[in-house]
């Protein structure tokens, strides 16, 4: 009997948002190579775009054509290693682009196995059984405070610190990405989203607009308006990947 493989479906949207002159986020992503990615850009003038966008391109890229024969998740971490050094090198060539930086969260499937892994506060989520959870943890100044206990998450978000990553793709010549792995199941859905989403709405309030059977790209759009309306501060990003039943 052949080993039932999982079927993925995906649909993505990035808006500039209400205040941001650009959208330095990115995203890109191939469902046949089994690879999803989000980018946020940081960086002078239009610096923080070539930064994500040359993390995107080069994490698709090194996985172009190879879902079968890319080993996990080493393969994943090299990548993100190729990316880095693609923008930190362009960095140090072009004064203008000197210390851009991106974040990075992607998703690497092969069969029904996912590894997730990111650098920066891009998040994934899960949605499982009507459940949200939150599978990274931020590379921020602020969160890590939070974990340690030594900030409420209210304070977290009302703090003037609140922009600083404490990790970042393309500002070192070396960067470890987070990698977190499960099994997926049947009906799941990845989110894959950038900041300027999680930071306009609630958790509660994505789950509950996750949930539901409207095609992917609708649950996107609802997504993007509602952070919008919320304030739209920055630009957003979601990547939506689901596990067909
Ligand atoms: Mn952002």
């Amino acid at each position: 009997m052949a080993t039932a493989v999982a079927r993925f479906t995906a649909a993505a949207l990035t808006d500039r948002g209400r205040k941001r002159p650009s959208n330095e986020d990115a995203f890109g992503y191939s469902v046949e190579d089994g690879v999803y990615v989000v980018c946020d850009g940081m960086g002078g003038a239009a610096a923080g775009e070539v930064a994500s966008s040359t993390a995107v391109d080069e994490v698709l890229r090194v996985f172009s054509g190879r879902n079968g024969s890319a080993v996990l998740p080493h393969d994943a971490e090299e990548a993100i290693c190729i990316a880095n050094e693609a923008i930190y090198s362009r960095a140090r060539r072009n004064y203008k682009l000197s210390g851009m930086g991106t974040t990075l969260v992607a998703a690497v499937i092969r069969s029904r196995h996912v590894w997730v892994l990111n650098i920066g506060d891009s998040r994934c989520y899960r949605l499982r059984a009507g459940h949200l959870e939150q599978l990274t943890l931020d590379h921020s100044l602020v969160e890590e405070q939070v974990r340690m206990g030594r900030m409420t998450r209210a304070e977290a978000l009302r703090s003037p610190l609140r922009n600083m990553i404490t990790r970042a793709l393309g500002t070192q010549s070396h960067v470890t990405p987070d990698c977190f792995d499960f099994d997926a199941e049947p009906g799941d859905l990845l989110l894959l989203c950038s900041d300027g989403l999680t930071r306009e709405l609630p958790d509660a309030l994505i789950e509950s607009m996750l949930a539901g059977d409207q095609p992917l790209e609708d649950r996107c759009s609802s997504l993007i308006e509602a952070a919008k309306k919320a304030g739209g501060h920055d630009n957003i990003t979601c990547l939506l990947v689901q596990a067909n039943a």
